[in-house]
């Protein structure tokens, strides 16, 4: 093998700079340290990242080392930009992601139905940022299952969407992204979250019009050889339900798991025009109690088996749930513990998302965008 190999010098760039990223603030010393590269290698690949604006210095850390000032580095935020867009069943909110993997929003238009009208009004944005700003990557979160490799959206049921070519309908000279919702969920939580920090197993809940999961095995995300996996929303729970899902399969967990199914079981009048708008009213009702506990325990159903295969130190819900009251996660919790394996769920947390206002899914877009940037850099 040989050491001074251009490729090697290149994958070395790679991780020095996933490191930076990772430990951000750190020294050269510290670099040197974690890769095992010599300062030499060190000195010379830092020098190609501040000069082509991935990194720069800032500062030194003077205090418990008097006399000996060390300067440390830390990437740029603004280094590179990605447009990003949360492809919602009804609304569709887009904004800007940085290199340090925050966003922040844009605004948001109805999900038109149709693919090509969808993708114009995406373009449409595009040029919008683009006159202003150079946008480096279009990420995409998407709520069904994609093909990365062809960027295909295989399915994407709850928008009636299937083997959608990305590529076909939106034409840009700067590579476009996309990934499951769910996936991009548990990448961000694993990016931005403390609790996260090692945590190889976890699973991600996203609860919307369906419901989908993402799945972290071994510290990465887990899509499968075809890009289905996670699609526990489409696991029979109630295998002799007349319910027919948009999968074509009957008893799906997410026809008991989603916010539509509170909905349909909540017995007042709600208002807003569309299925996000109207759990929204009713989680401002009263009487509405009665109907989120029992979503709770069909949430727990699907998080039990989830448990039972996986065996994940973390559950994380996300989307419409994660603001309710800790009333919620009790019965989620007790429902889990009473049903699955003891061993399963001794250090088992389930915790909503840290995500709010701007959504796991977008921010999951963004730190897509950030990984396939250092994926490429040369
Ligand atoms: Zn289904």
């Amino acid at each position: 093998m040989k050491y001074n190999s251009p490729w090697i010098k290149v994958l070395n760039k790679r991780n020095v700079l996933k490191i930076v990223h990772e430990n951000r603030p750190l020294s050269r010393s510290e670099i040197s340290e974690i890769t095992g590269l010599t300062p030499s290698s060190v000195t010379r690949i830092t020098k190609e990242l501040i000069e082509e604006g991935f990194v720069q210095e800032v500062g030194s850390e003077g205090k418990n080392s008097p006399g000996r000032r060390r300067i440390l580095l830390d990437i740029k935020s603004d280094a590179f930009i990605s447009l990003v867009f949360d492809v919602g069943v009804n609304v569709t909110t887009y904004g800007l992601g940085y290199f340090d993997g925050t966003v922040t929003l844009g605004g948001s238009f109805e999900t038109p139905k149709a693919p090509e009208k969808f993708f114009e009004k995406v373009k449409e944005i595009f040029d919008r940022y683009s006159a202003t700003k150079k946008i480096n990557r279009v990420s995409l979160s998407v709520p069904g299952m994609v093909d990365m490799e062809e960027n295909r959206i295989l399915m994407a049921p709850n928008l009636g969407w299937r083997d959608v070519v990305i590529n076909d309908f939106l034409k840009l000279d700067i590579p476009i992204l996309a990934d499951n919702e769910a996936n991009l969920s548990v990448l961000a939580e694993k990016y931005h979250s403390e609790d996260m920090k090692d945590v190889k197993e976890a699973v991600f809940i996203v609860i919307r019009e369906g419901v989908g999961t993402g799945v972290l095995i071994d510290g990465k995300l887990y899509r499968g050889p075809t890009y289905t996996a996670g699609e526990a929303g489409h696991m029979t729970v109630d295998m002799r339900s007349d319910k027919r899902c948009h999968c074509s399969n009957r008893g799906c967990w997410e026809l008991f798991a989603s916010i539509n199914w509170a909905i349909q079981h909540y017995e007042g009048k709600l208002e807003g025009k569309n299925a996000i708008e109207k759990f929204a009213s009713l989680k401002k009702k009263q009487d509405s109690r009665k109907v989120l506990e029992k979503l709770a325990e069909n949430i727990a159903i699907g998080v039990v088996n989830i448990v039972n295969i996986l065996n994940p130190q973390i559950v994380i819900l996300g989307g419409e749930v994660q603001d309710l009251g800790e009333y919620f996660y009790r019965i989620i919790e007790e429902e889990v513990k009473r049903r699955a394996l003891k061993d399963a769920t001794k250090e088992l947390k389930i915790r909503p998302s840290i995500f709010g206002t701007v959504s796991s899914n977008l921010v999951g877009a963004a730190v897509l965008a950030v990984e396939n940037i250092i994926e490429n850099v040369t």
